[in-house]
Formats: structure tokens, sequence, C-alpha cells
């Protein structure tokens, strides 16, 4: 009893000071990203993490204690920042330093050995490149974007994160400068870059105010299944979020065509139908689709599944339960959401 009580204590003394460690760290990275970009010269970002680092995060670095804990801290954090960072001159690739060892002269500038300077402190675990390019992104100028867009340096995961931060960010041109080079060439692309297709929507409809046009109707015609079926199923959900249903329903009937074995097709039909306020043949087509199911495979219980039960059991209920009204993107939030399950 008196256990839980104190590491449930813990836990709330703990929790919100991780979470601003977190934060100084994040608004940390997104500085030294500044630093690396701009010079693209190793000994002047480890002079700035002596110098401007400390003074300009407190917070994080007061964690480390007195100066020469501090000066260690500026030294591997530096380190890892730098070796996690993409650099243009390198290809966009990181251009790792060896760390110090032994009798080197210590990074940090000291002109003492390093195992009797910098080298007594633990050494700050290693960055990935994947989260240094979040912040790399909104370093880069338009052209250099183009370029990472064009030499496939990003895997997919990498570049829907990286694109994701640009139009978070309400850059939905810069999002795009890194997308388009990709999808120029669809005799490139292939299941892995299904994710994609969700920012490079949104940053149509935000350049083109609203609704994606012109842009996509190019990308439509030159995709291929699968990716083209991807591509419409979520083009269906912008426009029945914008009740523009007919177009909404022949967006949906051609992803069907295009990729009819994608799983979400069932619960998105029923989730659109209930949307619509056609609650009784969201109904139907729901238990057609679960007789199909019991057809295709027998296994009962998915979440798709369990969905389809509710809405063949009581539309009413299911429509009040899932369908928020009020809420800016219901359809693309849901459709987002049974992607995951996919
Ligand atoms: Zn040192």
């Amino acid at each position: 009893m008196a256990r839980s009580f104190n590491s449930t204590v813990l836990q709330m003394w703990r929790k919100p000071r991780e979470v601003s460690i977190l934060a100084d760290l994040s608004r940390l990275m997104a500085a030294a990203a500044h630093e690396i970009i701009e010079h693209q010269e190793s000994s002047r970002f480890f002079s700035w993490m002596q110098l401007e680092a400390p003074t300009r995060f407190p917070e994080f670095f007061d964690q480390a204690g007195d100066g020469q804990a501090r000066r260690a801290m500026a030294t591997s954090l530096g380190l890892a920042l730098w070796n996690a960072t993409p650099l243009p001159d390198h290809g966009y690739r990181p251009a790792p330093l060896a760390p110090a060892e032994g009798q080197d002269p210590c990074p940090c500038q000291s002109a003492e050995p390093y195992v009797a300077c910098c080298g007594r402190f633990a050494a700050f675990p290693g960055l990935e490149t994947e989260q240094m390019w979040l912040y790399v992104v909104e370093e880069l100028s338009d052209e250099q974007l183009w370029q990472v867009g064009r030499a496939g340096v990003l895997p997919p995961v990498e570049l829907e994160g990286a694109s994701r931060r640009l139009l978070d960010g309400g850059s939905p041109r810069r999002a795009l400068r890194l997308l388009a080079p990709l999808f120029s060439d669809p005799s490139k692309l292939t299941a892995e870059h299904e994710p994609l297709l969700g920012p490079l929507l949104q940053a149509f409809a935000a350049i083109e105010s609203g609704m994606p046009g012109t842009a996509l109707k190019r990308l439509s015609s030159t995709l291929r299944p699968p990716l083209s079926g991807a591509l419409e199923l979520r083009h269906a959900t912008f426009l029945a979020d914008a009740e523009q249903w007919e177009e909404a329903w022949s967006c949906f009937a051609r992803a069907q065509r295009e990729d009819p074995r994608r799983q979400a097709l069932p619960a998105v039909e029923a989730f659109l139908l209930l949307t619509e306020g056609h609650p009784s043949r969201a109904a139907l087509r729901a238990r057609f689709w679960l007789a199909q199911r019991r057809r295709a495979e027998p296994t009962h219980g998915s979440a798709i599944g369990v969905f389809l039960q509710q809405v063949s059991a009581d539309p009413q209920a299911t429509r009040a339960a899932y369908v928020h009204t009020g809420a800016p993107r219901p359809c693309q939030d849901f459709l987002a959401a049974m992607l995951r399950l996919d």
C-alpha cells in the first residue's frame, strides 16, 4: 500500500519534469540543426555547443551539475547531434566523427587529453538521423528540398515524417517540393509509398484552397493499382468531409475497383453511409460485408469486424458513438484509424 502510494507520487513528480526535458531537447535539436546546416563545419558547431548551448538551454544543461560536467555534456551531446545530422554537402547523409579516446585532444577544445577532461563523464547516447531530419527539413531551402526528394535520399517512412512536419508548420508548398519529385515518376512507386499519399493530398488541398483538384487529377491518371485505389479512397474521405457526396461515392467506387482486397473498405463504406445519414443502408452493407468476410476468413474479433457488427446490429447507436458532427474532418480521421488497423 505504502509503496504504491510512493510510486504514484514519484510518477507525478517525474512526469512533468521528463516532459519538459524532452521539450528542451527538441528545441536544442532545432537550434543545432540550424547551426549545422548553415555552416556545415564540425569545429564551428562544437564551439557553438560549448559557448551557446548551455546559456540558451539552461533547463537542459542544469541537469548536468557543475561546470566540467556541463562541458562534457555539451561535448557528447554535440557529437550525438553532429553525427546524426544529414549534411547537404555530403549528399544529405551524416558525416560522423570518430569518438575521442584516451590521450586524444578533447573535442571540447580545452587542450587537455580526452581521458582527463570530458572522457571522465558518461557519453550521451546516439541520436537517430531520422529524428534530425524533422528539424533539418525546416532549415533547407526550397531548392534543397527538391534535391532531397529527387535524389530519393529519404526512405518513405522518414519522408512521411518530414513532409508532415512541414505541413504542420504551415508550409504545404515546401512539403510538396519534398514529395513531388517522387510522384513525378509513378513507375518507381511501390506499396511502401502509400503512407505518403496522405500528406500529398493535404498539401494539394492546402494549396488549391480546400479541395485537391487539378494536380490530383493528373496524379490519379498516372498511378497504378493498388496505389491508385489507395489514393481514391483518401480522396473519397476528403470529399465526404466537404459533403460532396456524389463525387465522394464515385471516388469510393474507383477505390473499390482498383484495390478490392483492401481491408478498410467495408468499414469506410459503412462510416460514410452513417455520416451521410443512411443508417439502414449502412446496416445492410455491413451485413453484406460480414457475410463476405465469414466466407473469406472465418476468424472474428478484429477491430474492423467489431465495427461492422455494431453497424449491423444498431446503426443509430453506432452513428451516435462514432460520427461526431462538428469535427473538422471526421471521415479522413476515421480512414486514418482504419488504415492503422489494416
Ligand atoms: Zn573536454
